[in-house]
């Protein structure tokens, strides 16, 4: 506590005056409760405070996909949790994806709703998805006003199976962007943000909430806990699984590669193009999942060339160098739906984004600040 310890006068009034709100974390979630508490309440002292330094949990190491799921993954959402399940969790990505791009603005995040596509290894597992078309265009359009979200189409990709599912409305961002936009948003909005501090104890008092770590203790009126898989560490605010997933950019393509965005197998694995013609691919995370129920950082082998596998013999043909490849962290509740809670008199928490928190974090942030009133 060397630094907390010696602050000044002048650094006093900054830091140990009562916040009005504290965010933990400041990805997507955080970042977007922040913003929109700043813009209703002018005035009112807002700080938001992160574990990481140079980048987020999931926010900057997700593959940047705006969607709202593939056929063959919203048909396994429907059989695992019913219809009704699946018609509110679409309406609150179609939602979410809407407070997104008001939030940071399309053109600043290279938000681009290109469409995408569903391809498929075998003819089974196609028909069984074609079959279910009209009944998910017209969940898709009870919730969006979109006619023919899904649609029977030529596979692209001559490797895979010659059907495939075109995705209408879809699309992808530039995470690096996203990032760079949040923290513009911050400065914006005059709301401070310390990367590098992890929150690890909360206390409500009588007349407000200490949050604690190794080297600062802040006080607030509000905190709230964006924390997403990390919410099951110390603190613990809620019993989230996290999931560990592995991307992977290869250098720049020969050849054009096709706009949109890609997925295979119930959205466990997906790719689509990035800046300079290269291949981004990630998932596969299903072949492991026990092993992948961790916040460490490594790279699990049997994913790993499975990914390797699927690149060769199905989306290239051969198996580019690869020029970055790292984990991120998701957070899985039981069923499939964010943690959106009021833990205690001021403290809420919004957590547990189900590896769709591109859609679901702008939702849930907004959700959690409804919970302060
Ligand atoms: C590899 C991968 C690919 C993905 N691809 C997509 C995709 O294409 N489309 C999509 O919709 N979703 C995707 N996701 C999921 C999506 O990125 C996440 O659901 C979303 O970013 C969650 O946002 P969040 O703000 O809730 O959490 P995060 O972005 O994880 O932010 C939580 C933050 O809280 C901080 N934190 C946690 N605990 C503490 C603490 N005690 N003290 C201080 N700070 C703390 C963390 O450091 C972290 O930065 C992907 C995820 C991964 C991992």
């Amino acid at each position: 506590m060397l630094e907390w310890n010696n602050l000044s006068y002048w650094e006093s009034k900054i830091w140990k005056k009562k916040f009005d709100l504290i965010v933990v974390g400041s990805g997507i979630t955080g970042a977007t409760a922040a913003i929109h508490f700043a813009k209703r309440n002018p005035g009112k002292r807002i700080l938001v405070v992160d574990q990481f330094q140079f980048g987020l949990g999931a926010t900057s190491k997700n593959a940047g996909f705006i969607c709202f799921g593939s056929p063959s993954e919203l048909l396994e959402t429907k059989k695992n949790f019913g219809v009704d399940f699946l018609e509110s969790q679409l309406r609150k990505k179609w939602h979410g994806h809407q407070i997104l791009l008001k939030t940071f603005g399309a053109s600043a995040i290279q938000a681009k709703m290109q469409g995408g596509a569903e391809v498929f290894q075998n003819k089974e597992d196609a028909e069984t998805a074609l079959e279910e078309l009209p009944m998910l265009n017209q969940l898709f359009k009870k919730v969006s006003k979109v006619s023919d979200q899904f649609a029977s189409s030529a596979c692209s990709f001559p490797r895979f199976h010659e059907s495939s599912i075109s995705i209408q409305i879809e699309g992808n961002l530039d995470s690096g962007s996203l990032l760079s936009q949040i923290r513009k948003k911050f400065s914006a909005y005059n709301i401070p943000f310390l990367g590098g501090l992890k929150v690890e104890n909360f206390e409500r008092k009588s007349d407000g909430i200490l949050l604690q770590g190794r080297n600062f203790e802040f006080f607030s009126e509000k905190v709230l806990f964006a924390t997403n898989a990390f919410a099951s560490e110390k603190p613990t605010v809620q019993p989230i699984l996290p999931g560990r997933g592995l991307v992977k950019v290869s250098s720049p393509l020969s050849y054009p590669f096709p706009n949109g965005t890609f997925h295979l197998d119930r959205g466990y694995t997906y790719f689509r193009k990035v800046d300079g013609n290269r291949l981004l691919i990630g998932g596969y995370r299903n072949l492991d999942t026990k092993s992948e129920e961790t916040l460490e950082v490594g790279t699990n082998e049997v994913i790993s060339s499975a990914i390797d596998q699927v690149t060769k013999e199905n989306i290239l043909g051969f198996l580019p160098e690869w020029d970055y490849s790292w984990n991120g962290w998701m957070g899985f509740t039981a069923d499939e739906n964010p943690i959106i809670q009021k833990l205690d008199d001021g403290i809420v928490v919004a957590a547990g984004m189900n590896g769709m928190g591109v859609t679901l974090g702008p939702f849930a942030a907004l959700e959690a600040l409804r919970l302060f009133r």
